[in-house]
């Protein structure tokens, strides 16, 4: 079984940043968000379903998910919002566990933005959260998509506090300074990561021996 660690943060953390630096050393990356969209691009998994409960005009002319629609859809829409949720979360939580079940890699890193909100920390042996202050994620999220402040903001409030989110970590890495500093601080958690899949495959071994 390989080792699995979450990577989480809230939006603008610095989780892709990060994810980077892991598949840099050569780690196996499943990103949550990635599969959500392969899940809706055109033959995707997940649109039968969508299409059976949205209806069939939520798949535009080139078979892929009209996104701007959906968006519309479930914006305000609470329960529509939890029927898509129900419809997408298995299928991504089914793709990252295929995706990371036999990998050559020594682990791999779950990249899951909603780990806590969607409480799926039993998918993975550890947690790294990576951590700014509230105001450095909006910053942040301000100059890479140029979104409106108050959309930020909504975004923010609208997920997991940054306190209940670090209180639940095994591992957390500051982000706050400069990029360049992440990368002695990501081969440090590597090494650690390391020594943890080797001692899970050695037990494991030693529970069939
Ligand atoms: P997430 O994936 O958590 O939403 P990103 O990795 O995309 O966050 O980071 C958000 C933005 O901040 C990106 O434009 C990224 O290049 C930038 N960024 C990440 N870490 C730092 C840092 N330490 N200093 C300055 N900018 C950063």
């Amino acid at each position: 079984m390989t080792y699995r660690v979450a990577l989480t943060g809230g939006i603008g953390s610095g989780k892709s940043t990060v994810a980077e630096h892991f598949a840099a050393l050569g780690v196996a990356v499943s990103d949550a968000d990635a599969i959500a969209h392969q899940l809706t691009a055109a033959d995707g998994a997940a649109l039968p379903a969508i299409a059976a409960v949205f209806g069939a005009e939520m798949i535009d002319p080139n078979g892929a998910l009209d996104r701007a629609r959906l968006r519309g859809r479930v914006f305000s829409d609470p329960d529509a919002r939890r029927q898509l949720e129900g419809i997408l979360h298995p299928l991504i939580r089914a793709r990252m566990l295929e995706e990371t079940a036999r990998v050559s890699a020594p682990y791999a890193l779950l990249v899951i933005p909603l780990l806590f909100e969607t409480g799926q920390q039993a998918l993975v042996d550890r947690v790294l959260v990576v951590d700014v202050p509230e105001a450095v994620q909006i910053a942040r999220v301000q100059s890479r998509s140029g979104l409106a402040r108050a959309e930020i903001e909504r975004i923010v409030a609208s997920q997991i506090s940054r306190a209940e989110r670090l209180a639940a970590a095994d591992d957390v890495l500051d982000n706050r300074g400069e990029a360049s500093a992440l990368a002695p601080r990501i081969a440090c958690l590597h090494r650690r990561y390391l020594e943890h899949a080797r001692h899970q495959a050695d037990s494991s071994r030693a529970e069939l021996g």
